[in-house]
């Protein structure tokens, strides 16, 4: 048995479905089965009497009961919109989230016998600031101590990366899960995995698919048995037509014919589903991730990525075959389907894995070396600045591994580099030389992260007051974008003092960690005043709602 200092497990949080993952004794990712002896759980709450029931008896439930179960809140995740109302109580998807995490947490604690308390949880990599931001709230109100939030794709090439070292490859990771796609490229080299660019929809996944079976079933419904009724206004026969039409289009992969029978109002249809019609009704679907890739990869051309070596489908919904032949027919290769379901929890585990033994080996190294190492991506530097001996990091390797039982293989790779871009680009509003309000972007999207970048803005009138800065998110490329192409995400305000003459400057620096999180300072240069933004963000779950939603989570009890 592994004897690390403490055990960080990896988390898929997904839109339909979770998983949780950790390292075991060999240095191997596992995933952890679930009560129900499941290794994925529906990411399905039901708020039963007194007590919250997550997986698939809520999913089942959801049949019954349609007004005390939600599910996809992943879709909601930092919408400040988004509340679930149950008997007066008011619920925001963080909450919701961390009864999900808090299910795969007991019933892993239940199979290892051991607690789950420091956690590493994916996200996609297309997740902005108040997405990501609300994924690391949802582990706090579970209680967790949230070592790092990493993109989904990431976590897919690590989990692939780490099978075998040899071969350095530029890979493209195609995630098509419940809720969400993701097109992502990267480099996976021996001693680094470095994504280079990514994209991808927020609004496109498997349930998308579901929803057009689910259409087309209405509108057959409708044709035979002569009725205009919209059926889907009754609860139990959308809760009824979602369950058959996912359960029919994952038929549909493995066999021609699906058909499903639908049941209302004493009626009963049966209606012929087979593979062409379903790729009929969801052919644009297919197309707009197509789109997505094509986009993606001129982006990497723009970095000097003109090619790949492999294209990896994850994602459950990866597993249509028509997403393979789509993309065989697009992109002429073969794209392989790796580990759809689990690479994403495992990828976690693994990179969580990683954060422990390189604590323990900084550690280590810190007290031979008499030197701070703040990150062990500074290790190799250190060397080449001889500020570190190599023989010093190769015993602090080998004591590392004597202590936790690993291989000295196993924990030098633990020293591999993950290197991260950001999905959005952020920018301050600010009037252009036309005069026009506009948003003027800082850091553009996949700019490799952690990044700084500075900017100099001017006050537009002698004697103003004070500068706002609002804090823009959008999806463009481009440094100059009209204000509805983005997202407020925070405003702050410089205050400055009176008389001052136009045109001051005022330094606006942006710092994107390699989380994803954002740190804004704006400073007044003659008087150095200066205003500092954290970005915790406005719109994710705080205060005395974070508070509420800890103490809830923490009383109720979670099936
Ligand atoms: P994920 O979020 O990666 O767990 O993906 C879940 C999505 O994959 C859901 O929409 C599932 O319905 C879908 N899915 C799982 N298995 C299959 C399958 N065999 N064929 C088609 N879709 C599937």
């Amino acid at each position: 048995m592994g004897n690390v200092s403490k055990r960080i497990f990896g988390i898929d949080l997904g839109t339909t479905y979770s998983s949780i993952s950790y390292v075991d004794e060999y240095g191997k990712a596992v995933i952890i089965p679930n009560a129900e002896n499941e290794r994925t759980t529906p990411s399905v709450v039901f708020f039963d009497e007194g007590s919250i029931v997550v997986g698939d008896v809520a999913k089942e439930s959801a049949k019954l009961y349609p007004n005390d179960v939600v599910s996809f809140v992943k879709r909601s995740m930092g919408e400040p919109n988004f509340i679930f109302v149950h008997n007066a109580e008011e619920y925001r998807a963080e909450e919701i989230s961390a009864y999900i995490l808090k299910k795969l947490a007991q019933d892993a604690e239940q199979f290892l016998g051991e607690k789950v308390t420091d956690v590493v949880i994916t996200c996609p990599a297309y997740f902005g600031i108040n997405e990501r931001e609300a994924t690391r709230k949802a582990g706090e109100i579970a209680g967790f101590n949230v070592r790092q939030i990493i993109n989904e794709p990431t976590a897919a090439a690590i989990a692939y990366g780490s099978l075998d070292t040899t071969d350095d490859r530029v890979v493209l990771v195609y995630d098509l899960g419940g809720g969400t796609f993701d097109v992502t490229m990267i480099d996976i080299k021996k001693d680094s995995v470095e994504v280079i660019c990514t994209g991808g929809d927020h609004h496109l996944g498997g349930k998308d698919w579901d929803d057009r079976i689910v259409a087309y079933l209405v509108e057959m419904f409708q044709t035979e048995t002569g009725t205009d009724e919209d059926i889907l206004d009754d609860p139990d026969t959308w809760q009824d037509l979602q369950l058959s039409a996912e359960k029919a289009k994952k038929i549909l992969s493995q066999r021609p014919n699906a058909p499903i029978s639908v049941t209302h109002g004493g009626e009963r249809v049966k209606i012929a589903m087979d593979r062409t019609k379903f790729e009929e009704i969801t052919a644009d679907l297919i197309e707009r991730t197509i789109e997505f890739t094509r986009q993606m990869l001129e982006d990497a051309k723009g970095k000097g990525y003109q090619s790949f070596h492999e294209f990896i489908l994850v994602g459950g919904a990866s597993r249509m075959p028509q997403v393979r032949e789509r993309i065989e027919s697009e992109f002429k290769v073969v794209p392989k389907i790796f580990d759809p379901d689990e690479s994403v929890a495992k990828g976690a585990a693994i990179y969580g894995w990683k954060l422990t033994l390189n604590d323990d080996l900084i550690q280590r190294l810190s007290v031979k070396s008499k030197k701070t190492i703040s990150h062990v991506d500074d290790i190799s530097e250190m060397i080449a600045r001889k500020e570190l001996s190599a023989d010093d990091v190769k015993e602090a390797a080998r004591e590392v591994a004597d202590e936790t039982g690993y291989t000295l293989p196993s924990v030098e790779s633990a020293m591999m580099k993950v290197k991260n871009v950001t999905s959005k680009s952020f920018g301050v509003v600010a009037h252009n030389t036309r005069d026009e309000q506009i948003v003027f972007n800082i850091v553009l999207r996949n700019t490799a992260v952690p990044i700084s970048r500075q900017k100099k803005f001017y006050t537009a009138i002698p004697n103003q007051k004070s500068v706002l800065i609002r804090i823009m998110e959008s999806e463009t490329s481009m440094i100059e974008v009209p204000e509805d192409h983005a997202v407020e995400i925070k405003t702050a305000i410089l205050t400055l003092p009176p008389n001052l003459p136009a045109d001051l400057p005022i330094d606006i620096t942006f710092n994107l960690n390699e989380e994803g999180r954002l740190h804004v300072t704006a400073v007044e240069t003659s008087q150095t005043r200066q205003v500092e933004v954290i970005l915790d963000t406005s719109s994710v779950i705080s205060g005395d709602d974070f508070d509420r939603a800890k103490a809830r989570s923490q009383s109720l009890v979670i099936h």
